[in-house]
């Protein structure tokens, strides 16, 4: 397919000449182009489509139908627009010649280039036509044109051709500005993997970063230019490009650039800083942000902050366990006095509020989940150690050893990041171009890679992971191909302990809290357990907490693996498109899908002593034969 193919059948209905295939996309560019480029700010995109038509509407509507099916009397302009390749052929033998411009300075190339027609381009080549020739009201080349009009497939036969990319239009631009200013962003991908400098100024010393930073409509794939600088500025107003993401409003880009280290305080000419023209725009959002990342990076360089931060894992679960531990032990207090329990357990809310605010960074926060589920089997494992040891032990050490062997084993297992250097994506990229694959279903332009099959990405890891199944709290980490059957083994423990701690917790009230609790009901018994024992009350009320998620999130696992051998990320993907489509199709009836005993024996490499065969897939490596993925359409499942 095309770029700007869309467009083409769009205008066909409009004009009523559906039988006819040489209509051309774009017509009289170069005057009318010249006047829109200037305002290429966030409302071109919108405005150039319906001018777009016009301009079409005035040239096409007056035309007889004889008229347009008989090119033989075309002059070699029109032939060329319309990609008549036998009509151009005839003129150029018969004396045209192909380096001679039009009366607007145009040349035949930069017609051919605009209306992608692959064939009359490489003919004129061959004619010897100059590949870099300057024309139209703007001086570009006829890779500009063809860049301007997003056609992916001509900008690669150019390149072929020897065209150069660095070459810059009579506004300053070069080819990868033009690319980002018109938000072809395969075509950016394909420029810089070319080779293409991203940090090369156009005329007003602005890079293609600081221009991708002004775009507010569209998606702009800043990710895409993350090794550029940050902190070049242009040359008239010494802006960076987060100052020009400011200016345009761009919350998304300046979030992104602020991440890739953009400094807060640099001045531009007149002396602001991203801060002060944040002020200046009144967007209360970005000066918030902008405020809190100065303030968070002052703090970082603290002494006490960077220790926190090399220990994060450490230090996070040795708080959590004193914060649980001092919580457990004020509600155990023997004293009698409810006040002095208040105050002390005031105390602790007030401890915990001063680190949060003092020493929580993202990376911090998002340990907390994890680090409070192993704090919790911390403290089960010391009640069940101080309290409950008269009862069955071999079971229950294999029961925690298994439990904290999974899960380390999920948590350090790599889920089965797809990597590629930084080499391997630029050609990459080049060959999906070439081959015309940059399609976001098979492409992933977070990591600039050809996703795997079954592969997703993960914006908390930021890599695509084979087999993803979800990015889990509990491990702050994702679950793929690799650590999947861990996972579900660490659920199964999780439960596990749970159902015995519910065991000790029943012993140890039988024995210690007699308990009537048919004559005196139900609030009568609870505050009896809380006099008997809050510690115990309180390791009961956790236990059941984790094995309730645990529990729910077994059985959904289980019942994905064994009866759709899917993953959750295909489900939910699968549910949802299935909402979309009038008839409704079976789930089970997909590819990965080999039946309940086999998908359990392949997702847990079952081979009970040759009994078995589990299928052994590496699915890092494992791509669509085509261009088409098997999840890409919906009538294959
Ligand atoms: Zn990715
Ligand atoms: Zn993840």
């Amino acid at each position: 397919k095309q770029w700007g193919g869309t467009r083409k059948i769009r205008l066909l209905d409009c004009h009523g000449h559906g039988g006819h295939s040489h209509v051309p996309a774009v017509h009289g560019f170069g005057d009318h182009g010249s006047r829109m480029a200037h305002g290429f700010m966030p409302a071109f995109h919108g405005q150039f489509s319906p001018r777009a038509d016009q301009m079409i509407d005035l040239t096409q509507q007056p035309k007889k139908r004889s008229d347009m099916d008989d090119s033989s009397s075309w002059d070699i302009v029109k032939a060329t627009q319309f990609g008549i390749l036998d009509r151009c052929k005839e003129l150029v033998e018969a004396g045209y010649d192909v380096r001679q411009p039009d009366k607007e300075n145009v040349s035949l190339l930069h017609w051919a280039a605009i209306n992608n027609h692959a064939e009359v381009v490489k003919y004129y080549i061959s004619k010897g036509a100059v590949i870099d020739q300057l024309g139209g009201d703007l001086n570009s080349t006829p890779l500009h044109w063809a860049i301007r009009q997003g056609h992916l497939a001509m900008v690669i036969q150019l390149l072929r051709y020897g065209a150069d990319p660095s070459v810059a239009d009579g506004e300053g631009y070069r080819s990868l500005h033009l690319a980002i200013l018109f938000q072809h962003m395969p075509i950016a991908a394909y420029l810089m993997a070319k080779g293409q400098e991203v940090d090369l100024p156009d005329s007003n010393g602005q890079t293609p970063l600081m221009l991708a930073a002004q775009k507010i409509i569209g998606y702009v794939s800043l990710k895409v230019m993350c090794n550029a600088s940050v902190s070049a500025v242009d040359k008239v107003n010494r802006n960076s490009p987060l100052h020009c993401a400011v200016l345009a409003g761009n919350v998304d880009a300046a979030h992104i650039l602020l991440e890739a280290g953009a400094s807060v305080d640099a001045e531009n000419a007149n002396g602001h800083s991203p801060i002060d023209l944040a002020h200046q725009v009144h967007s209360p959002l970005l000066v918030h942000m902008l405020n809190h990342v100065k303030q968070e990076r002052i703090r970082s360089k603290s002494r006490c902050q960077r220790l926190v931060n090399r220990y994060r894992v450490c230090v996070q679960f040795m708080f959590c366990v004193a914060v649980l531990g001092s919580v457990g032990a004020i509600a155990d207090l023997s004293s009698e006095s409810w006040l002095l329990k208040g105050v002390l357990l005031a105390c602790v809310m007030a401890v915990v509020n001063l680190a949060q605010r003092q020493l929580a960074s993202p990376a911090l926060q998002s340990l907390v989940p994890a680090t409070t589920l192993m704090a919790s089997v911390f403290w089960m494992l010391v009640t069940w150690c101080l309290c409950f040891l008269a009862t069955v032990q071999v079971l229950f050490t294999f029961n925690a050893t298994a439990l904290l062997y999974y899960y380390l084993r999920s948590c350090r297992t790599d889920p089965g990041i797809v990597k590629a250097t930084e080499e391997e994506k630029k050609l990459n990229v080049v060959l999906l171009a070439e081959a015309g694959c940059l399609d976001p279903r098979i492409f992933c332009t977070s990591c600039m890679m050809k996703k795997p099959m079954r592969a997703s990405h993960c914006f908390s890891c930021d890599a695509c992971v084979a087999k993803q199944d979800h990015h889990s709290v509990w491990i702050n980490g994702c679950i793929g191909a690799r650590n999947h059957h861990f996972f579900v083994l660490f659920l199964l423990y999780l439960c596990l302990m749970g159902a015995w701690m519910f065991y000790g917790c029943l012993t140890y009230w039988s024995k210690h809290c007699p308990l009537h609790y048919q004559e005196e009901g139900v609030w009568a018994a609870i505050s009896a357990l809380v006099g008997c024992s809050s510690w115990v009350l309180g390791v009961f009320c956790l236990a059941f907490f984790h094995t309730a998620w645990a529990s729910i999130l077994l059985v959904i696992q289980l019942y994905q693996i064994a009866f759709y051998g899917l993953t959750n990320a295909e489900m939910s993907n699968l549910m949802l498109r299935q909402r979309k489509l009038p008839q409704s199709i079976s789930l089970r009836q997909n590819p990965y899908n080999l039946g309940v005993v086999r998908n359990l024996v392949s997702f847990f490499q079952l081979r009970c002593c040759g009994l078995f065969k589990p299928a052994t897939v590496d699915w890092t490596q494992q791509y669509p034969p085509g261009r088409d993925h098997m999840f890409g359409q919906p009538d294959i499942v």
